[in-house]
């Protein structure tokens, strides 16, 4: 018999619930939950399921947050098992939960699902609320998504005090991270302006490609900040690169850089914009930029939250947790600013969005542990 945590985490496995569809996770939290008296919402938005599911009333209220999509599994032959096999293999003599989602995040799903049954059937009389909202389109652009649950909480007053998502958010090993913050995010296509000409008459013409890797070189040389107490320094990438006309014998004139910058709370849209600028402008490099924000930095530097969950990983997992910004943005980017302490528990985060995905078995159940110690705390 499999734990119950890992019951639910592989029938939501199970599924290919590929960004956006949920085919069917949804009605899985249903029905855990609906049972045992939680207040059941559907927000779907277009092809985009929503669901948010609450118990008891007033505050404070605690909302677990996560997601039943995944990315794609790509390649099947690169697997070693079915990608949405959702059983215990052993590996390295360990047993783990296989599959497509295990880490990110139908594991997590299962822990946030599973800690609220058995803590509203062990108390149902608990003061104020907790509720999960799930969606199924984080993996993607978010629209109709989280920033949709967001307004619908708002529209009906009711704001979480907490929010605690089920991410992955440990380095190493279970419970060595909190990610408390994530950076911002920010996309640019960058031109890099040379010019175009013949080959053997280069001092008739502007190689771009050795304008960009100028470019890139200043970059690296000049960085947006050395970071802060809180999160680690904005780092600038280069995605994709295009130039040349695919003749032999042309120097192009155009170098098109894909780049992506994680910012932290030191920087915005319009200041990583005006140092891109300056840094060309300096260097007499000619571009031409086009560049959004698509996340802004979020961080919640303290609070009883981050205490109480630091508390329990201690007492089940006998590690103390670090507090950490690094890594990808995520949803809590949408719940922070609403005022509520937004924090992000959950496995480890190195397998995540790699073929053979799996999740430590032990983990989960020891998250699902963590999860309800805290709800614990927080509420009786
Ligand atoms: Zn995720």
């Amino acid at each position: 018999m499999k734990h119950p945590v890992l019951e639910i985490a592989s029938k939501l496995i199970k599924i290919p619930s590929v960004t956006p569809c949920d085919k069917g996770c949804m009605q899985i939290a249903k029905d855990l939950l609906a049972p045992i008296g939680f207040s059941i919402e559907d927000h779907n938005h277009k092809e985009v399921s929503n669901l948010l599911a609450t118990h008891g009333s007033g505050s404070p209220f605690l909302l677990f947050l996560g997601h039943t999509d995944v990315v794609p599994e790509g390649d099947r032959r690169d697997w070693e098992h079915d990608p949405f096999l959702g059983e215990i293999i052993l590996h390295e003599n360990t047993e783990y939960l296989y599959g497509r989602g295990s880490s990110d995040m139908k594991g997590g799903d299962a822990a946030m699902l599973y800690a609220l049954k058995t803590f509203v059937q062990k108390h149902p009389m608990h003061q104020g609320t907790v509720g999960i909202a799930l969606t199924s389109n984080e993996e993607g652009d978010a629209v109709g998504a989280t920033p949709y649950l967001v307004e619908v909480l708002k529209n009906s007053q009711r704001i979480p005090d907490f929010c605690l998502i089920g991410e992955c958010s440990c380095d190493k090993v279970f419970g060595d991270s909190i990610k408390n913050g994530r950076r911002g995010d920010f996309n640019a296509t960058i031109e890099v302006l040379g010019q175009q000409g013949h080959v053997a008459l280069e001092q008739e013409a502007k190689n771009a490609i050795f304008e960009a890797s100028r470019f890139i070189s200043a970059m690296q040389e000049n960085p947006l900040d050395h970071g802060t107490k809180d999160f680690p320094k904005s780092s600038f990438q280069v995605s994709n690169i295009h130039a040349g006309t695919g003749a032999d014998n042309v120097i192009p004139g155009r170098c098109t850089l894909r780049c992506n910058v994680r910012f932290n709370d030191l920087q915005s849209e319009k200041s990583i914009l005006e140092h891109l600028k300056a840094v060309a402008c300096r260097h007499e490099i000619k571009v031409i930029i086009e560049g959004h924000e698509e996340g802004l930095p979020f961080i919640t530097k303290e609070g009883i939250l981050i205490e109480v969950l630091s508390q329990c990983i201690e007492e089940v997992l006998s590690i103390k947790p670090a507090l950490g910004a690094t890594g990808g943005t995520s949803d809590g980017r949408f719940i922070r600013p609403l005022g509520t302490q937004t924090i992000e528990f959950g496995p480890v985060s190195t397998r995540i969005h790699k073929v053979n995905e799996m999740v430590k078995a032990e983990d989960l159940i020891n998250l699902y542990r963590i999860y309800e110690k805290c709800l614990e705390k927080l509420f009786l």
